[in-house]
């Protein structure tokens, strides 16, 4: 079976085909400025050069139907006709306390997202769009939602109840719900296969280092706490967002600052994280060539980065009474030596022992601890898409 995968932005949406038979990656592409001028399509064949077309595209609908005809396309298709195409796998954020699983797409799954559009108001309301669209374009192919949330909802109540009135949780639903759990589920199965242990025997600390970021501790193949919380503002310093801050900052930087309504949201969403201690990049390729240079901010952007994912790791080896492994994935934990040195820099008495030789590699699934060390450090680039596509294979094939 052939599934195509959808991960729909607000402006812009990313897709992969794979032929499930062999989990084949056939081909990917980008629609970006999606209802804006310059809409445009970047389709690959794997193995051909990529193809670009600049076309008005209005809406999600209009993008779909370019993703469609790019797949079918007679030189740089990867199927006949839709026909082929056995299941939809569809990224969605938010899908609060309801599944715990990926699901196919029925009338119920969407009201229920519908409702969870208030917890992830960027994000699900254009993963909707992209599921409508889906569901108007190719009817009878079955659709699958695959949620960032879903991994982690193993977590017990005292990872995820935040010490304010109980009352707001019963509410409104607020606590701890972690993001990227299709990422941490993914390098936590590779890292299983990596070490050759079962995972219901492992304690692991992953580690999603990219834009966003995230460390997740996973007992026994279960998610027991995570660092991104009610949004996925919480918990590391990122490219742009604050990750943890004392909450009596918000109503200060207001009232000092006199901040219109919203701002100190943008703020810390958009102008905070290495961004905004370095005042110059929230790219760490960028932050390193600006270290090169002489620049202190921007080495100190990487210390209090570094910092908090040290800090991370010891909290979750205190909650697990220990870790078998660290995995380091995503842009940054895949691409970044340096910030890897500096993480795992004077852990030894926790057993962690980064190899500098070793760790002198990108974006390979390798081990780079030393030989004698009692935690193994594993680099594990992510496959997201490959995890949807999974999901939706699985429940499209107990359909037939
Ligand atoms: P992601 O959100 O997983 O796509 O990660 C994107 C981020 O990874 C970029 O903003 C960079 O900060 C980082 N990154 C990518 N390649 C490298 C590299 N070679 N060295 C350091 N950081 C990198």
């Amino acid at each position: 079976m052939k599934v195509l995968v959808i991960n729909c932005g607000s402006s812009s949406l990313k897709y992969q085909v794979l032929d499930m038979t062999n989990e084949m990656l056939l081909a990917k592409g980008l629609v970006e400025r999606i209802g804006m001028e310059g809409s445009v399509i970047t389709h690959e064949k794997i193995g051909m050069d990529k193809f670009k077309l600049v076309t008005p595209m209005e809406d999600h609908k209009d993008a779909i139907e370019q993703v469609l005809m790019a797949v079918q396309d007679k030189n740089h298709g990867v199927v006949a006709s839709m026909n082929e195409i056995g299941a939809v796998g569809h990224r969605v954020v938010h899908a609060g306390e309801k599944y715990a699983e990926s699901v196919l797409i029925t009338e119920e799954v969407i009201k229920a997202l519908e409702e969870c559009i208030e917890l992830a108001p960027l994000h699900n309301p254009p993963n909707l769009l992209g599921i409508a669209a889906c569901r108007q374009l190719m009817p009878n192919t079955p659709m699958i939602a695959v949620f960032d949330t879903a991994f982690h909802q193993t977590m017990p109540p005292e990872s995820y109840i935040y010490a304010i009135p109980y009352e707001y949780y019963t509410k409104h639903g607020i606590r701890r719900y972690g993001f990227h759990g299709t990422s941490h589920k993914y390098v936590a199965q590779r890292a299983s296969a990596m070490l050759n242990i079962n995972l219901d025997e492992l304690k692991l600390i992953t580690c999603h280092l990219g834009n966003g970021a995230s460390v997740s501790a996973i007992k026994r193949g279960k998610c027991i706490d995570t660092s991104m919380g009610f949004t996925p503002l919480e918990g590391l310093v990122m490219g742009t967002r604050s990750g943890d801050i004392d909450p009596a900052i918000v109503t200060y930087i207001r009232e000092k600052e006199n901040l219109p309504q919203g701002v100190a949201n943008e703020i810390l969403n958009k102008k905070s994280g290495v961004l905004g201690i370095s005042g110059v990049s929230s790219d760490f390729r960028d932050l390193e060539a600006a270290v090169e240079d002489g620049n202190e901010r921007a080495m100190l952007a990487l210390q209090v980065f570094a910092h908090k994912v040290r800090f991370y790791i010891g909290a979750y080896i205190a909650e697990m009474n220990g870790c078998d492994a660290i995995v380091f994935t995503a842009g940054v934990g895949e691409n970044d030596v340096m910030m890897r040195e500096l993480i795992c820099n004077n852990l030894g008495n926790l057993g962690i022992k980064l190899d500098p030789i070793k760790n002198k590699v990108r974006g390979k699934e390798t081990i780079i601890s030393m030989e004698d060390a009692k935690v193994k450090l594993l680099l594990i680039p992510t496959n997201e898409e490959l995890m949807i596509a999974r999901d939706a294979y699985s429940i499209a094939s107990r359909l037939k």
